[in-house]
């Protein structure tokens, strides 16, 4: 990994998730990406868990490889979904021994996919209220958990869903990510319903850089963020044109983070998808600069 700094100097805060690669090709390219975007100096970087644990062992290993590798402080994701609570504490401490100390604790979703019911285990934690606390018992870990601008899908009103974060706060919880979100006001709105049900942790906007606008689109769907028609009229007639696509969505994202720091946010979570082009020229936009590489050699004089 190489030795360059970020200048961190701009008031912003990123942090970037990745997923664990099922390929040697796919270990390649989050290698990369993260080689990419390491000088940006995130607060943290986070992991991904397959549903029901199905990525256990490689959201372990690429932990385990960034603890080894770089100087990164990984955060670990973490699912309830078809586990006891013995299991469950059992890969805790296995990550602990490995020296993680930041955990994104997730209820998960129904192992028929999302949207379908979710049916806890009798002898598992039911949800990421109970998991934060089963986390804390374990040790004094940080841990995020998740947010919705939008609400839960599964949650039948807003109090509901917000009464549920109070409580994974009230055990422990020190920050909230957010599901992605394409409209600035909704999550504004959001985060005044959060102040005022007394939530007082940072609530980081998840962005989301649109690689693909139909595959966003349908996964859009299924976790309840919408899709606004002003943004879907942008991308219109642009299914076969990569170039365009990723022009106006270097825009689109651009225009979105600036935004919200102009209403006074400065942290964001960056969905990465594993990949760092768009990441990094947001990141760039927002100011944050890799500088040159330090070098043994003596500087020239000046003339
Ligand atoms: P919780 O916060 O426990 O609950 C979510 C909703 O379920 C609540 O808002 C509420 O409506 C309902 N609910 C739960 N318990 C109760 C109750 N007792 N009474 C009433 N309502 C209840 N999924 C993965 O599989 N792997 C990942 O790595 C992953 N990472 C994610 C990262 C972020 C930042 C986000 C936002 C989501 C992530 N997800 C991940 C998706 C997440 O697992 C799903 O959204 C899942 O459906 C809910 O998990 P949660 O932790 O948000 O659930």
């Amino acid at each position: 990994m190489s030795q360059i700094n970020a200048l961190s100097n701009s008031g912003i805060g990123v942090s970037f998730e990745f997923f664990p690669p099922k390929t040697e090709k796919m270990e390649e390219t989050l290698w990369r990406s993260i080689e990419r975007l390491a000088p940006m100096q995130p607060t943290f970087v986070s992991v991904t868990y397959g549903a029901g644990g199905s990525t256990r062992e490689r959201t372990h290993h690429t932990i385990e490889r960034m603890l080894k590798e770089t100087s990164l402080v990984p955060a670990a994701h973490l699912t309830c979904v078809d586990a006891s609570r013995d299991e469950v504490d059992e890969v805790v401490r296995q990550y602990r021994d490995t020296g993680v100390k930041h955990f994104v604790a997730l209820r998960g979703d129904s192992q028929a996919g999302v949207g379908g019911e979710y049916v806890a285990r009798p002898d598992g934690y039911r949800n990421a209220v109970e998991l934060v606390a089963g986390l804390k018992a374990i040790d004094d870990f940080e841990i995020s958990v998740s947010a919705y601008p939008e609400k839960h899908p599964e949650s039948p009103d807003f109090a509901t869903d917000i009464d549920l974060l109070k409580r994974k706060v009230d055990n422990g919880a020190t920050r909230a990510i957010t599901q992605f979100f394409f409209d600035n006001d909704v999550f504004e709105r959001y985060v005044e319903r959060v102040r005022r049900a007394g939530i007082y942790i940072p609530i980081v906007p998840g962005i989301a850089p649109i690689h693909d606008f139909t595959k966003i689109a349908r996964f859009a769907g299924a976790t309840g963020a919408s899709i606004p028609a002003w943004l879907a009229a942008r991308f219109e007639g642009l299914e076969t044109d990569e170039q365009t696509r990723s022009h106006v969505a270097a825009a689109f994202c651009a225009d979105q983070v600036l935004d919200l720091t102009k209403r006074g946010f400065s942290d964001f979570h960056f969905y990465t998808m594993n990949r760092a082009d768009l990441v990094y020229s947001i990141c760039h936009i927002l100011g944050l600069r890799a500088a040159a590489p330090q070098s043994d050699a003596a500087p020239a004089a000046a003339a």
